[in-house]
């Protein structure tokens, strides 16, 4: 028996791959709802997303919606729709190939020039933080107006306080760009025509884990929290539930939050426990506008010159088809204070800014709080995170943050597990 600790996407789409291999488990949810993060509602009959608003159609998400039979469910986002970020009383747009750099307004041409430095700049250095990288790779101005919004946006965090082997590794070890980012640009590695297209689903995107949950229901207990984590003594884990239910289990997986994990660790691997608390998460308030604006693209992030609350506004009227919707993030680790705010102020400062950045004039129509792995320095105590055999962390926080990642590392759990 393996125990599955929450049915975010990381424990339901794992619960998914172990029910295809055959493998006995369950699935405990301390929430009465499934989907964690990924979380959908209608307010006066438009969708709106409080997490995520879309993800790649990587091959592990494709081959997710193809199990659930969820195809016709499929919302896919125009590739050619532009990308913008706000400088000096504008929307520019991020250019994505060669010819679209030259054109663009977004870089003064001294920006553009300094970008063709970059093969000749030297590969990161230990404990360099994302900002210092960027800057000695690509120049000051690329920093503030498109590395830095574009990749600090991803976590709603500062990339001053990020370091490079954390967060952006793994890109640097991929494919062209090991070699030189400019030259895997210039050959098209950016070109969103080579990246998988991105999707959502028509009642947002919390169909893609309710579709999840259906497939397993049976293995799933919700409003069941894990309240305690204890050997069994005999090579084995005992989970206690919420309800005074116990679990004897082989393997656990933990794939909830990186402090409600600490908890439960707390006298099975008590020194990783201490470490995982020291992980920080970013609090986001996202506020779902509503107007009738003549706006084509996927929406914006805002130049680190500039000095609005708002950190972007994704446009799901014209990227989603969703009549008038508009999601402004404010919040993470350059504004932290921002989700104390109250609901109305909140609204307010998202509609005001985005009527000074847009010309648009939209109404706030809900507010949201939710929060996201940082991926700061904080993540230096993960170094020394080690567990005893047959416990297993699987999270946004050990590995990739998007969906794709969370769905690639669940097979691969799975796979090991049922091997
Ligand atoms: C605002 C925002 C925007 C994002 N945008 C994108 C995007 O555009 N594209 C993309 O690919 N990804 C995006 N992501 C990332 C992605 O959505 C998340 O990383 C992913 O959904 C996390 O899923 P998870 O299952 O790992 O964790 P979670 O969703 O956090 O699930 C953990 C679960 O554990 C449960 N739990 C907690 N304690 C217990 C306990 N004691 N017992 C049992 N259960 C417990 C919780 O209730 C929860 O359901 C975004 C995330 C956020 C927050």
């Amino acid at each position: 028996m393996i125990g599955v600790v929450g049915a975010g996407i990381t424990g339901l789409s794992l619960s998914v791959y172990l029910e295809e291999r055959g493998v006995e488990h369950r699935v405990l949810e301390a929430s009465p709802r499934a989907g964690g993060a990924i979380r959908s509602s209608q307010v006066e009959g438009r969708v709106l997303d409080h997490g995520p608003q879309r993800t790649r159609a990587t091959p592990a998400v494709a081959e997710m919606v193809s199990l659930l039979d969820l195809q016709d469910e499929v919302l896919p986002v125009d590739r050619d729709l532009p990308l913008f970020v706000y400088r000096r009383g504008r929307l520019r747009r991020v250019p994505f190939t060669p010819r679209e750099l030259i054109r663009t307004d977004l870089l003064s041409w001294r920006g553009k020039l300094r970008l063709l430095r970059e093969p000749l700049s030297r590969g990161p250095r230990p404990d360099e933080t994302v900002a210092h990288f960027l800057v000695r790779k690509f120049g000051r101005e690329a920093y503030q107006n498109l590395m830095g919004p574009l990749f600090g946006g991803l976590y709603g965090s500062d990339p001053a306080d990020m370091l490079v082997r954390h967060s952006l590794a793994a890109l640097l070890d991929t494919g062209e760009a090991r070699r030189s980012f400019v030259w895997a640009f210039l050959r098209g590695a950016f070109n969103r025509r080579a990246t998988p297209p991105a999707i959502s689903f028509r009642d947002g995107m919390e169909a893609f884990t309710a579709a999840m949950l259906e497939r397993i229901r049976h293995r799933v207990s919700l409003s069941t929290p894990a309240t305690a984590l204890e050997s069994d003594g005999d090579g084995g884990w005992t989970l206690g539930t919420g309800d005074g239910d116990t679990l004897t289990c082989t393997d656990v997986v933990l794939t909830l939050e990186a402090d409600r994990a600490a908890e439960l660790l707390r006298s099975a691997a008590p020194e990783s426990a201490h470490r995982l608390d020291r992980l920080r998460y970013n609090d986001l308030a996202l506020v779902h506008l509503v107007g009738d604006c003549p706006l084509e693209g996927l929406g914006y992030q805002i130049s680190y010159e500039e000095t609005f609350r708002t950190r972007g506004v994704t446009w799901n009227a014209s990227a989603l088809a969703r009549r008038g919707v508009y999601t402004a993030f404010l919040g993470g680790s350059r504004d932290p204070d921002a989700v104390t705010r109250s609901d109305d102020s909140l609204g307010k400062i998202a509609a005001e800014e985005f009527l000074a950045i847009t010309g648009c004039s939209a109404k706030p129509l809900k507010v949201s709080r939710t929060r996201i792995p940082a991926w700061d320095r904080s993540w230096t105590a993960m170094d020394a995170v080690t567990l005893p055999p047959g416990l297993h962390l699987c999270s946004n926080y050990e590995s990739r943050v998007g969906i794709p990642g969370r769905l690639a590392r669940a097979r691969e759990l799975a796979d090991r597990l049922a091997g």
